[in-house]
Formats: C-alpha cells, sequence, structure tokens
C-alpha cells in the first residue's frame, strides 16, 4: 500500500553535495581554529608563554564546539520540529542534514497517514462489514457498517470474535476456511430475517480480513424460486399419478384396440419422465432445503456396491455392457444410506447410458487410501469435453440434450449427487476425454471412514 510513498534515497548527487557541504563547514571550523591559533600565537610570543596560550585556544576552540553539541542536542531532545539552532562549521552541517533528513520524513509520513486516512475513510464509507482481527482472533479494527450488519460494538475492541459471531455454522468455517471457498451465508443475529454472506482472508501468520453484505433480497428471491420449484412439483404429482393409473388400466384390458398401442406406449414413456424429473425436483428441493451435514448412519458398503452392482446390472440388460465390481477397502463410510445409493446409482447408470450400447465396460470401484475414501464409476464411452467440465453438476446442463432426453436423463442427476456429496463432506472429480470415456470419483474425507467387521 505504501510503495507509492517511498522512503527517500539518498542519491549520489545528493551525497555529493553532502560531502562538498560537510567540506564547506568543515573549513568554518579550519578558518575558527586558525583565527584562534594565530591570536593565541601572537598574544603568547608577545607575553613569552606561548604554548600555554597556544593551548587556551585549542582548548577554547572545543569548548565553544561543545556548546554547539549542547546547543544541538536541546533542540533534538526538546524542539525537534523547529528550525535548528544556528552554529557555524560542523556541528552546523549535523544540525542542518538532520533537520533536512527530519523534513523528508516528515513528508513521507503526512503521505502515509493521508493514504490510510483515504483508505480509512473509504471503508467507513463502504456498506459492506470489514472486520479485522489478530493472531489471537481479537477484533483489531472495524468499519460502522460492521455495527449494523454484525452487531460488533466500541466494547468489542480485542475481545475474541467467535465470542460475538457465535453461530455454529460461522465457527465451523472460522476453522476451516479452505473447505469453503466462497464463504458462508448466516443468518444476522441483529436483524430477524436478514441473512449476511460472510467471507474471511487470511494474511500475515494468523490475522483475519472478514468482509460481510447483506444479501437477504438475493436469498429471498432464491427461496421464492424454490419454493415455486417444490410447489409446482408438488402439484404435479396428484395428476402424474392419475395419467398413469388411467393410461395402465386402459393397455391392461382386453379389448384394448392395438392401433393405439403406440401412441398409448409413448404416453406411458412421457409421463414416466415427467415422474422422474418431478420425483429428482423435490429430491433436489429437498436436499437444498436441508442444507446439514448428512445422517451418521454407518452404511455397510460392501453390502451396498453390491446391492448398486445388481441394479446395474438389470438396467445393463438393454445395454449389453460387461461391467466389473472392484472393492478394494475394508472401510464403511458413515452417511445417510438413502441419498448415498441415489447418488451412487446416477453416478452408475450415466456411464451406461452414455457408453454406446454393446461396446462398454464399465468398472464400479471403492478403495481407500490414509487419507480419503474414493467410490470410482470407470467408463470407456462418449466421453465428455474438458470445456463442460465445471458446469455439469449445474441444474439442467447437458453437454447432448437431445442424447440426454432420448435415454430419458431429467438433467438433474449430477446437481444431486453433488448435493449429496456436499452433506457428506465429500466432493466429486471428473476427468473425461471425448470418446475414449470419463471417470467419476466421489472423494470421501477420512472422517467419513470406518473399518468394517469384514
Ligand atoms: P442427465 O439426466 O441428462 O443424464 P446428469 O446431470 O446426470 O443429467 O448429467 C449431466 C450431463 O452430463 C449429461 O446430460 C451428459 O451430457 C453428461 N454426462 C454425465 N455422465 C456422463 C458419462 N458417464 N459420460 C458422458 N457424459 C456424461
Amino acid at each position: 500500500m505504501y510503495e507509492h510513498y517511498p522512503t527517500p534515497d539518498i542519491s549520489r548527487e545528493y551525497k555529493n553535495y553532502l560531502y562538498s557541504s560537510l567540506w564547506h563547514y568543515a573549513k568554518q571550523d579550519l578558518r575558527l581554529l586558525g583565527f584562534f591559533l594565530v591570536i593565541a600565537g601572537l598574544i603568547g610570543f608577545g607575553i613569552g608563554y606561548l604554548i600555554l596560550c597556544l593551548s587556551l585556544a585549542v582548548v577554547l576552540c572545543i569548548a565553544l564546539r561543545l556548546h554547539a553539541l549542547y546547543l544541538i542536542n536541546e533542540w533534538i531532545s526538546h524542539r525537534p520540529y523547529d528550525m535548528p539552532p544556528n552554529v557555524p562549521g560542523l556541528c552546523g552541517a549535523l544540525a542542518f542534514n538532520i533537520y533536512r533528513a527530519q523534513r523528508k520524513e516528515r513528508v513521507v509520513q503526512a503521505n502515509m497517514v493521508t493514504l490510510i486516512d483515504r483508505a480509512q475513510s473509504s471503508l467507513f464509507a463502504l456498506a459492506e462489514a470489514v472486520v479485522i482481527t489478530d493472531e489471537l482472533h481479537q477484533i483489531e479494527w472495524w468499519n460502522p457498517a460492521s455495527e449494523h450488519l454484525l452487531g460488533i460494538k466500541q466494547q468489542d475492541k480485542h475481545n475474541n470474535l467467535l465470542g460475538i459471531l457465535r453461530q455454529p455454522a460461522f465457527v465451523e468455517y472460522f476453522h476451516n476456511m479452505e473447505q469453503h471457498p466462497d464463504g458462508i451465508k448466516i443468518k444476522s443475529s441483529v436483524f430477524e430475517g436478514h441473512h449476511v454472506q460472510i467471507k474471511l482472508t487470511r494474511f500475515g501468520t494468523e490475522s483475519r480480513l472478514l468482509v460481510a453484505y447483506d444479501i437477504t433480497r438475493v436469498h429471498n428471491l432464491e427461496q421464492m424460486r424454490k419454493d415455486f420449484v417444490d410447489n409446482i412439483s408438488h402439484e404435479l404429482r396428484t395428476p402424474l399419478t392419475v395419467l398413469s393409473g388411467y393410461l395402465e388400466t386402459f393397455t391392461d384390458q382386453d379389448n384394448f384396440n392395438p392401433k393405439w398401442q403406440r401412441a398409448f406406449d409413448q404416453m406411458q414413456s412421457q409421463t414416466r419422465r415427467m415422474n422422474a424429473l418431478v420425483n429428482d425436483l423435490l429430491l433436489l428441493s429437498r436436499l437444498e432445503n436441508d442444507r446439514k451435514t448428512a445422517k451418521n448412519q454407518i452404511v455397510d458398503m460392501p453390502a451396498l456396491m453390491n446391492q448398486l452392482f445388481d441394479d446395474a446390472q438389470a438396467y445393463n440388460s438393454e445395454y449389453g455392457h460387461m461391467l466389473n465390481l472392484d472393492i478394494d477397502s475394508h472401510s464403511d463410510l458413515i452417511g445417510s444410506d438413502m441419498e448415498l445409493a441415489s447418488a451412487f446409482g446416477n453416478l452408475i447408470t450415466n456411464a451406461i447410458k452414455y457408453t454406446p450400447k454393446g461396446s462398454g465396460t464399465i468398472t464400479i470401484g471403492w478403495h481407500d487410501d490414509q487419507e480419503n475414501g474414493y467410490f470410482t464409476v470407470q467408463d470407456n464411452g462418449i466421453g465428455i469435453d474438458l470445456k463442460h467440465l465445471p458446469r455439469l453438476t449445474e441444474r439442467f446442463y447437458r453437454v447432448d440434450s437431445a442424447r440426454s432426453r432420448q435415454t430419458g436423463g431429467t438433467g438433474l442427476g449430477l446437481a444431486i449427487v453433488k448435493h449429496v456429496l456436499m452433506q457428506h463432506g465429500a466432493y466429486l472429480e471428473i476427468e473425461s476425454q471425448v470418446n475414449q470415456g470419463s471417470c467419476f470419483k466421489a472423494i470421501f474425507p477420512k472422517d467419513r471412514l470406518c473399518q468394517n467387521e469384514n
């Protein structure tokens, strides 16, 4: 911040100037000494005490310089910002150079103070809350917006920030900042119904900069969107059940006219798709609204993997791929079995769907190392271009919409996977190459693993 105001650099010319002026002042001293010696010499010669008079001249000269040094010391100690005392010779040069260096220093300081003042007043004017904490997490500085948004008061200076922002989500974030690169949303403890987005940045050794802003409007809009999707999905459920019921009743009848068969088949497959869409939307909305961490059931991984493998084989019957199961771990997972099964199932059906019929090899794996547990699904299917990977877990994001619809996809599968994994403190890693295949890897942290007894 202060690079714009570098401390004064004594350039070569400046140094030359100092040396030449030093010589100039030294000459004054020599002249004075010479003058005293000549006078003392003449007097001493006249009265016959030459050595004594010359010694007295030298002592007088030294006394005068000591007096000058005394004046300079008085000036530095008591009036450093005034003009220096007007003393001749080298002492004068010393006083003058001290005065000049001090003035330069004062200019730099004034510039810095102006800069800090400007930075501070712009931080004061910010609508965002800014708080700085020291290595002990004690509040060092904050702007007025912090008082409105976070409830930090004057008497909180040097108090621990975690004693003021006590929400468990914030405390967890404070200690594990790396796990939330975009910060977190919390309810405001000052205003009922308000929401705040908080982002922490570590600097120095353990100091932190907190920036927070009010996101109530965005939060309410987002909530409206979720409620709308939730309500409409619920509302669609009943008519869809009625429709599929009637379609089944019609097609089951003995006197069903075969010329309607195709139309009814299509109607049934479309209602099935809509049903799948509604179910996925409801599941996603439940996962989004219920942001709590997943349950702490012990999920028997060998049993779950075998179940998934059996389901995959049933689904694979119309695709004819080769399926492999590869379990190389004695760990179980801690979490919600239903949700994990649904997420893993999504990855497996995708691998089967997006691999051309009859030509694929799909391997479903579970293994672990010292640090993590890995659920993997590897296929040698159509693959995905690198540019799509960052957006793949967005709702309704499809690489090829037509193909996805053909295969009965809802476009929500990977969004569901992402949310389920998030609730388990896990994340998804995707490696893929067009026409070579893909590997989807769900990576679980160590604290979600436990040794199984087998
Ligand atoms: P969908 O219901 O369309 O399959 P998903 O959210 O499950 O939706 O997947 C999003 C998109 O990711 C899919 O439309 C597809 O383009 C791509 N995709 C997912 N898994 C694979 C895979 N194993 N191989 C190739 N593409 C895949």
